[in-house]
């Protein structure tokens, strides 16, 4: 588990600090607990390894286990299990709010799974702010009034941080030859390693952020990497927290706290929770394992080198990427407009990304990460989750971060010396792919700029030469 990409270190030192407070809690709960630590001697270090070796020890008369969230592990499973000879069960998971192929099921024979009927689905399956089969409001989505850039006076919260002395695992990790990225503060580690903690980001979280939550969403600045998100992807995913209880938190704190929490600002939230995270669950479990092998625009160029040192002219690239492999967190935009972005106009091949994003972040899983980059980052997917490529030049960047102000390029520019790679870039990304793209009615306007520009050649020429040098970048 800890080398089928290489992960961040803090993503390994927490999901390993998890689970052991996790085998302390049962435990102390009066339940039986077999924990394999990594360095102990009976360690096989294979799952079925293992698993045989503890059918033996314990003399066991049934194998159960708990349905896994990724494909790879799942697929091991059910042929562990059909190796024994013994009566086995699977147990689903408490933890998400749809079973794995409800989604699958709500759009039986249509071609795109649409994340807006979904998640209306979900408000209304849950009755969640509403009242009868229409939003409480009237209004289902409030996402054009959540993309202000963070302005001047933007009051933002101090964060929970923990301070966990986590030197003990970070040791065994080395001594394991664990080959790991990014850095850690072993002394003061910052993220939740137990529910009681993960419940206190949740509390923290709704008193101090939800009421600009999503007022400041998609803004990004180089002294906030966090902004008022949520902190809770590790604790729902490595399920400390579970999606229900977070959101009948959320709702109920919203209900108290109307007059400084708007109906923005909440429907937000809650979109991003029973909307897209379990959205991207049911399309993973729809479309594997045929997802992870798709290519839409054959693309095939490797990931620069600066993608793990994160040493590049671009500012915002720059910062996107220092600040995970500092803190093993970017949030939602960083990760969509900055590298997502420049990965997909640069024609990185899918896999090399997929690799990247499951290793740096703090929350990465399979069925989550996959499905956000090469589905909703990298149009990899030819339009299964998004209806077009999340693609910007400059002018978006610049509107929502600070990072263009002390960029060594300029935003202003598409040709010439220091001219912004983001902007030429993205033009050469719509000629090269005319034939895949133009037909889409979302992007139209695109390729009538295209063809109207009078630079065009010097343009594409441009990013032709970035692209030949894009180590230099
Ligand atoms: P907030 O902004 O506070 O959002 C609240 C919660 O909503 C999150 O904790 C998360 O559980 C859920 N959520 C929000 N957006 C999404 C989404 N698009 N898909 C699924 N759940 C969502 N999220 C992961 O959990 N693991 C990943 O490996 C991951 N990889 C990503 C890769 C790319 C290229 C992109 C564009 C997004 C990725 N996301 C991933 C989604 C999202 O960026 C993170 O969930 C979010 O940044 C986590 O920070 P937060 O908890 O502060 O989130
Ligand atoms: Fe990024 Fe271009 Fe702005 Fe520099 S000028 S920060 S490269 S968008």
């Amino acid at each position: 588990e800890t080398d089928y990409v290489q992960h961040h270190i803090q993503k390994i030192v927490a999901f390993f600090g998890a689970m052991r407070n996790f085998s302390e809690h049962l435990i102390n709960q009066g339940h039986q607990v077999h924990y394999l630590a990594l360095d102990d001697e009976q360690n096989c270090q294979s799952l079925t390894g293992n698993l045989h070796v503890l059918i033996e020890k314990y003399d066991i008369a049934q194998f159960e286990y708990l349905l896994p969230d990724e494909y790879r592990l799942d697929e091991q499973l059910k042929a562990f299990c059909a190796s024994l000879d013994m009566p086995w069960k699977v147990c689903d998971t408490e933890h998400f709010m749809t079973a794995r192929h409800d989604l699958a099921e709500f759009f039986k024979g249509k071609k795109t799974f649409v994340m807006e009927s979904f998640y209306r689905h979900m408000r209304k399956q849950y009755d969640i702010m509403m009242v009868g089969n229409e939003p409480l409001t009237g209004q289902w989505n409030y996402d054009q009034d959540n993309r202000d850039s963070l302005d001047q006076q933007a009051d933002l919260p101090e964060r929970l941080h923990f301070q966990h002395d986590v030197s003990g695992l970070v040791k065994l990790l080395d001594a394991s030859g664990i080959e790991v990225l990014g850095s850690i503060n072993e002394k003061q580690f910052r993220w939740p390693l137990n529910r009681q903690e993960s419940l206190m980001v949740l509390d923290h979280f709704l008193q101090v952020s939800l009421p600009a939550f999503g007022k400041y969403q998609d803004a990004m600045h180089t002294q906030h990497a966090y902004l008022n998100h949520s902190l809770l992807s590790f604790s729902l995913n490595s399920k400390m927290l579970s999606p229900l209880e977070v959101v009948t938190k959320a709702v109920n704190h919203w209900k108290e706290h109307q007059e400084v929490i708007s109906m923005a600002q909440i429907e937000g939230f809650v979109r991003q929770i029973i909307g897209w995270r379990e959205y991207m669950r049911g399309v993973y479990w729809a479309e594997m394992p045929m997802y992870k092998s798709l290519n839409f625009f054959e693309h095939q160029a490797d990931l620069p080198q600066w993608f793990w040192t994160g040493k590049t002219k671009m500012n915002c690239v720059h910062h996107a990427i220092t600040q995970s492999l500092d803190k093993a967190y970017a949030h939602h935009i960083q990760r969509l407009m900055i590298t997502g972005n420049f990965a997909l106009l640069a024609g990185i091949h899918p896999d090399a990304i997929d690799r990247w994003y499951l290793g740096i972040y703090i929350d990465a899983i399979e069925w989550v990460e996959i499905t956000n980059t090469r589905g909703m980052s990298q149009y990899a997917d030819g339009g299964i989750v998004g209806t077009k490529p999340y693609v910007s030049s400059a002018n978006y960047i610049h509107k929502m971060s600070n990072y263009c102000g002390s960029c060594h390029y300029s935003s202003s520019k598409k040709v010439g010396e220091q001219a912004c790679p983001f902007n030429s870039l993205y033009w050469h990304f719509y000629a090269r792919h005319q034939d895949k793209l133009k037909k889409n009615p979302r992007i139209g306007m695109a390729y009538r700029t295209l063809d109207k520009m009078k630079n065009k050649e010097a343009i594409l020429q441009q990013a032709e030469e970035y692209l030949a040098n894009i180590e230099d970048l």
